[in-house]
């Protein structure tokens, strides 16, 4: 039958024609799917004009504000708000100016990771307002082997786009920190050591990123496994003992060791000429030297081939030397902490350039602070327990591979696990 088919087609027609009319459809309608060539509407013409400019060594505010059209202005509010020590050279300003003006309306400068200053012009004056910058957490894996040091390996498979130059610097000291009792990662590792650390990084609603903290690691150095799970501020193994130790690995302040952390060689001139009873640290003059461990100073001053040295006594019959200081930062009879710098690498005494020479001594002997086993750290608290093992289970996946729970915006999980390629 033609002519029905006819007469239905048509009545479809007429019944979709007043839908379209009436707006109503009776399925949902596709969105914008609208493919027509046509030239794009030509941008708004800009209303304003934003420019950047950066504060000149010995410059003055007013002088860069002046260069920038904003001449005799009242500044009060503003210089309150920025911290002088924050009006440093490179500082950016960033200015909008109406393009019908020859000044400003708006000059706005980032004054620290969290701050920002505007300055608005209106009819009476200019306006200071302080903004505060939204850092937002994200949680990511990252992972991969160590061929040379720690710091190559983060830089070398550690993306941009996942962590920046400095952030990966920051992760590097925040891992060494963990670890600064367990390892010395100027000469414990080894080709083909692991690492596997689970990390807050920060997003600024610029989309600045930035370092935040470790939150959890793997770490396989020199055959040797080391986890660690974040709880309550400070760093527990898998079956819940603290990290710390009574000693410090290495009593120089690691970060300035080496910038590349490369494994630290030095021939000290001591070594022709006697057993040579330490370990040796290259590092450049000035460099901090710490307390390894809580103690006594009972010699600070110079002697003979160890040039400045302090000598600390520590509980159980341990000593430690710290020798070829430029500097000496405490006297004989001081109570010092572990970590409490005491003082400066030098290269005074028998030493061809700069370094520390440290000793630990058990009795009077010199003993190889490496081989020294300093047993377990302090176990969580034991009615913390069971929240420290819910804690490490959702860590552990994290190292796993799992996506970060809940507060990962912007990008997806999946793709936030770096699982960088493991070069041999
Ligand atoms: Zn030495």
């Amino acid at each position: 039958m033609p002519r029905a088919r006819i007469l239905l087609a048509v009545a479809v027609i007429a019944a979709a024609a007043m839908f379209s009319l009436s707006g109503k459809w009776p399925w949902p309608r596709v969105r914008e799917v609208v493919h027509v060539a046509e030239a794009p509407a030509p941008p708004p013409a800009p209303t304003h004009v934003e420019t950047a400019d950066t504060l000149h060594r010995g410059e003055t505010l007013s002088e860069l504000l002046g260069r920038n059209g904003i001449i005799a202005a009242d500044l009060s509010g503003f210089a309150d708000a920025l911290d002088p020590r924050r009006l440093r050279a490179g500082l950016v300003f960033n200015f909008r100016k109406p393009v019908a003006d020859s000044i400003p309306d708006r000059m706005t400068v980032r004054t620290s990771p969290e701050q920002r200053l505007m300055m608005v012009r209106l009819a009476g004056g200019w306006d200071t307002e302080v903004e505060t910058i939204a850092w937002e957490p994200q949680v990511l894996t990252v992972s991969g082997t160590i061929n040379h040091s720690l710091y190559e390996a983060l830089d070398r498979q550690v993306s941009d786009s996942l962590l920046g130059g400095g952030a990966r610097e920051h992760l590097a000291w925040a891992l060494a920190e963990v670890y600064q009792w367990a390892v010395d990662f100027t000469r414990d590792t080894r080709q083909g050591d692991h690492f596997n650390v689970v990390l807050e990084r920060l997003v600024s609603e610029e989309g600045d990123v930035r370092f935040g903290r470790v939150l959890a690691s793997e770490l396989s150095i020199n055959g040797r496994d080391l986890p660690a799970y974040r709880f309550d501020g400070h760093f527990f193994d898998d079956e819940g003992n603290s990290l710390k130790r009574a000693f410090l690995r290495a009593p120089v302040e690691f970060r300035r060791i080496s910038s590349n952390f490369s494994r630290a060689r030095f021939h000290p001139v001591l070594g022709r000429t006697r057993k040579h009873e330490g370990t040796d640290y290259a590092a450049s003059t000035g460099t901090p030297v710490m307390a390894a461990g809580d103690g006594t100073v009972i010699r600070a001053g110079r002697a003979g081939g160890y040039g400045n040295m302090v000598e600390i006594r520590h509980r159980n019959g341990i000593t430690t030397r710290y020798a070829h200081l430029s500097r000496i930062q405490t006297k004989v009879g001081a109570r010092v902490t572990q970590g409490q710098q005491i003082g400066k690498v030098g290269a005074t005494g028998l030493a061809s350039g700069p370094h520390l020479h440290y000793e630990f001594r058990v009795n009077g002997v010199a003993k190889d602070s490496r081989r020294v086993e300093l047993g377990n750290g302090a176990p969580v608290e034991k009615s913390k327990r069971a929240q420290f093992e819910a804690e490490m289970d959702s860590l552990q996946r994290l190292l796993d591979g799992a996506p970060a729970p809940g507060n990962v915006p912007a990008v997806s999980a999946p793709a936030l696990v770096a699982q960088a390629a493991s070069r041999s």
